[in-house]
């Protein structure tokens, strides 16, 4: 007998007018609406913040989180699990598992048991090959809120790998929609990947397609990082460029030319066609993010930046960078992070190689008398209610002198 096929929703449950209260009570915030009304400028006695035109939650976000509360709505009496974190905001995350949505990630939870009656939801930033089809296997609802800016990548790397091209991937490796992304390049014989977090491995990945080494010294440094069985002699002779799409997206495209500088001075202006391709594989939300908070930096005078989201969010994190390069920038999680007018705990700014994640507290960050100038950002996973408890709790320690 033929296997049934899972039922797979990838555009919605027919439920978002019925979720359209609950969501907005979840995540809308009075305040922010007022802010962008008024040139994203707030001012409350001596203080001002100054908020960037785009912040938080982008589209993808959007519809992943709509779409898992929708299941919940649409499945009532069944299990409805999450593959893992939705999105890298905790307290999106809390709120989910308050309205009864099971993560597979947390202790106890067994995935070898899933079965025809369970609904799983698939994040924003998808899941690998393997773990989709031992889902499908498994005859689960699947509710795929994979986005589409991600499927867009995912279609690149595809056609490397069906050309031949290896699949150079600008991402963190251990980032689910990096390890997603790579999974794609091996469904096909030919296909390879190599992650690359940073200019500086992309400039000793380079030196080697310019000059050749050591193939065991080069694995020693990435053989961790890329598919396996990865020769760097075979495997460099032809690579195509992507990235995880909530990257710094200057180095992304600096990287790219990295790479048609390399394979130029390797193979000659002829042949470059055949050893190099690059799409353009950026996200626009992330983009349009860091390139409001340039906007803002460029036109506002601010005292500080106060950048929020989870510190495992890579677009955030990206964020704090930008704002770091001009102004002291706290990168906090939620409000709570706001301890007192005289103490704030943030996780420090740095480069991804350097970034682990851990939190510090410094004191003395809000000058205790005359005009403050805040500048305020979020991460495409931050909801607006929490940027609009950040901008409250600004607004209570700067009433309080
Ligand atoms: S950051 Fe970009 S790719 Fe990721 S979910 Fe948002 S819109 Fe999609």
């Amino acid at each position: 007998m033929a296997a049934t096929q899972p039922l797979i929703f990838r555009k919605g449950l027919d439920m978002k007018e019925a979720v359209a209260a609950e969501l907005a009570a979840a995540y809308d915030s009075k305040i922010v609406d007022d802010v962008r009304a008024g040139d994203f400028t707030f001012t409350s006695g001596r203080l001002t913040v100054h908020l960037a035109r785009e912040f938080g939650f982008c589209y993808g976000v959007d519809r992943a989180v709509d779409y898992a509360y929708q299941a919940r709505r649409r499945f009532p009496g069944q299990n409805v699990f999450l593959t893992g974190e939705i999105i890298h905001n905790p307290h999106v995350n809390d709120r989910l598992r308050e309205a009864g949505i099971r993560f597979l990630s947390d202790p106890g939870e067994r995935r070898e048991s899933l079965g025809r009656d369970d609904v799983v939801i698939l994040p924003a930033f998808g899941v690998t090959v393997s773990e989709m089809a031992q889902l499908t296997s498994q005859g689960c609802t699947l509710v795929d809120t994979t986005c589409g800016s991600v499927l867009n990548v995912w279609k690149n790397v595809v056609r490397y790998a069906q050309d031949g091209y290896t699949a150079i991937i600008h991402g963190k490796v251990k980032h689910e929609e990096t390890r997603a992304t790579a999974s794609q390049a091996l469904r096909y014989p030919k296909g390879r990947y190599l992650v690359l977090l940073d200019r500086a491995e992309a400039a000793a990945v380079c030196d080697y397609i310019r000059d050749g080494g050591d193939p065991a010294q080069f694995l020693a440094r990435f053989g961790a990082s890329a598919s396996p069985g990865f020769d760097p002699d075979r495997d460099l002779d032809r690579v195509g460029c992507a990235n995880q799409t909530t990257m710094l997206m200057s180095e992304s495209l600096e990287i790219g030319e990295m790479f048609r500088a390399a394979m130029l001075a390797r193979y000659g202006p002829d042949r470059l066609a055949h050893h190099f391709r690059a799409f353009d594989t950026i996200c626009s939300a992330t983009q349009e993010r860091q390139d409001a908070v340039i906007a803002l930096l460029g036109e506002r005078r601010v005292d500080s930046m106060i950048v929020i989201g989870g510190y495992n969010s890579s677009n955030t994190c990206n964020l704090a960078r930008i704002c770091a390069d001009h102004a002291p920038t706290f990168h906090i999680a939620d409000p709570g992070c706001l301890v007192s007018k005289d103490e704030i705990r943030h996780r420090p700014v740095g480069p991804p190689s350097t970034s682990a994640g851990r939190e510090e507290i410094s004191r003395g960050w809000l000058s205790a008398d005359g005009p403050i100038v805040i500048g305020l950002t979020a991460g495409a996973s931050t909801p607006n209610n929490i940027v609009g408890h950040v901008i409250r709790r600004l607004e209570e320690f700067c009433r309080e002198g």
